[in-house]
């Protein structure tokens, strides 16, 4: 041991805030000693880089964070933090620490790769070895293609291609190390980016005292509501994975109600920060013998509509603000800040509706059924962009991921590549009489009492014809016509175009 202890690794912990299950981990220590470091990452100026993080997803991240510090010290591995641009920032700690090699698990969002090899060049260049890893997917995207093309559009042929592929053991947690000597880390602590868990600032700004948030419901702090039903961090994360059996009993018949704590397992914030692996999630379903056959199937298939998700986003450069299906860079959306601001606050007047938007704003957190349906609200009964509900979900949600949320909303708003026909339009009060018919979900998060409830935003029938018009409209769009796109507003705008409208009359 004590030569293998001789060889030094920086692991750059990103979306992958475990000890267990962790390929870049295991192999550090298989080589030596490992110094690890996680960077509040800002993007740089050609955008290369992770999402920077929405609200209640740096509260989660902070959580975690001090959870995996611990988890690591208990091996005598440090973990430092640093905040800033990762370009700069990894190169410089490798040349401090003098470690020999660095590693990280790979991330998929074109932009991050993009960063990633530009990093990993940079260390190359400065003769540090470096090596990526498998850490957080099933089925690298690169490795599924159809005959004839570099990608699949459609589900179904992914998951016949991909879902039986062996997946390898689940990684063991690391034996710890000797202690590293204490001046080493001093010399990385001078580094001006470096800093505490708290100077990351991961909490700051995370109130709801200004913009959308004292719309949706008043000044108060993230921390202080969604903490009351989450407890973060790889520890928790390990027993909610033992409890599976319990979480997902009944699955495949009640995971469309939303009412029912036991009909999903919850697990997608600790799959968006990698607390767990999604390969002990497969493990897990496939081991625990109190899990159904058909809960098991059903749970699995949806394991790999995650992968699914990360299959497009790596493909598709843009798909959180550019429509995979190019005709709906016409869709006429309208641009109507009320309307927004009342999906946003739960004050529509249709109770399935604003019951999902109050237990998102309570708990970080939605039943999938909720958020198809409140996504199916905003985009056809609102006829709002589906950028704004994507952009509120990712401020909002624990499980705000770069590829499930843009993914679902252009599923859900019809813009997707294996999107849901236009043609269907939920209607809210039918899907609660369906999913909810005792009124137990509606009971638990409807944010006023039935005799208090607002007026109506829309009439349903009346918004769904509308919304149908407009699709003909954008089918009916001359070739010619100018897209509304992000080329023009971008996410980060006001608000889209009345897009297409123009070269409508044009
Ligand atoms: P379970 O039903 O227990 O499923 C287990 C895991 O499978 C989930 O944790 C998730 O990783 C994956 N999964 C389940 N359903 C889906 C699905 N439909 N698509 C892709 N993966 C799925 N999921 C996110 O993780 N992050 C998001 O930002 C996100 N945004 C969404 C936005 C909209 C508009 C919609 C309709 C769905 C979104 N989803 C998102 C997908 C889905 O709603 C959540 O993954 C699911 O509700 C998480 O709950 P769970 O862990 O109990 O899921």
């Amino acid at each position: 041991m004590a030569a293998a202890d001789e060889s030094l690794t920086l692991v750059w912990f990103r979306d992958d805030l475990r000890v267990r299950d962790h390929a870049a981990l295991t192999a550090a220590r298989a080589d030596g000693r490992v110094i690890a470091a996680w960077i509040r990452e800002a993007r740089d100026d050609e955008g290369l880089g992770p999402r920077p993080l929405g609200g209640a997803s740096r509260w989660w991240a902070h959580e975690s964070l001090a959870v995996l510090h611990q988890e690591l010290s208990e091996l005598s591995i440090p973990l430092l933090f640093a905040a800033g641009e990762a370009a700069a920032i990894i190169p410089q700690l490798a040349d401090r620490l003098g470690v020999d090699a660095v590693r990280w698990s790979r991330r998929y969002a074109p932009a991050s790769r993009a960063l990633d090899s530009q990093i990993k060049t940079a260390l190359s260049n400065q003769g540090f070895t470096v090596h990526s890893h498998i850490g957080s997917l099933l089925v690298e995207p690169w490795t599924a293609a159809p005959q004839g093309g570099d990608h699949y559009k459609v589900f179904t042929p992914f998951w016949k291609a991909v879902s039986g592929r062996e997946v390898g053991d689940v990684l063991p947690t690391p034996e710890p190390q000797t202690p590293l000597d204490p001046a080493l880390l001093e010399s990385a602590r001078a580094c001006s980016a470096v800093t505490d868990l708290d100077g990351l600032g991961l909490l700051e700004g995370t109130g709801s005292d200004s913009g959308d948030f004292a719309a949706a419901g008043g000044p108060r702090w993230w921390q202080n509501t969604i903490a009351r039903h989450w407890s973060p961090g790889l520890r928790a994360a390990a027993s909610q994975l033992e409890d599976l059996g319990a979480g997902i009993d009944g699955y495949s018949t009640t995971r469309d109600v939303p009412s029912d704590a036991t009909s999903t397992s919850r697990l997608s914030p600790r799959l968006r920060f990698g607390e767990l692996s999604p390969r002990q999630l497969l493990h897990a379903a496939q081991t625990t013998t109190s899990i159904s056959a058909d809960d098991r199937a059903a749970w699995i298939r949806q394991l790999y509509w995650r992968e699914f998700s990360w299959h497009l986003t790596y493909h598709y450069p843009d798909i959180d603000y550019t429509p995979i299906r190019d005709e709906f860079r016409h869709f006429p959306y309208e641009d109507d800040d009320e309307a927004l601001a009342r999906w946003r606050s739960g004050t529509t007047g249709y109770p399935l509706i604003d019951a999902g938007m109050a237990q998102l704003w309570e708990t970080g957190w939605m039943h999938n059924r909720v958020r198809m349906v409140t996504a199916s609200f905003l985009t056809k009964n609102l006829l709002q962009h589906w950028w704004f509900g994507e952009q509120w979900f990712w401020d909002t949600l624990v499980d705000a991921d770069e590829a499930n949320n843009p993914v679902s909303w252009q599923w859900v708003a019809g813009s997707g590549a294996d999107a849901a026909p236009y043609f269907r339009v939920f209607n809210p009060e039918r899907q609660r009489e369906r999913f909810d018919p005792d009124g137990a979900y509606i009971d638990d998060w409807l944010p006023y009492s039935t005799d208090a409830s607002p007026t109506h935003i829309v009439d349903l029938a009346d918004s769904r014809q509308a919304a149908l018009g407009a699709y003909d409209r954008m089918k009916n769009m001359s070739a010619g016509a100018e897209p509304a796109g992000p080329e023009s507003a971008g996410p980060e705008s006001a608000g889209p175009e009345p897009a297409g409208q123009k070269s409508a009359e044009d």
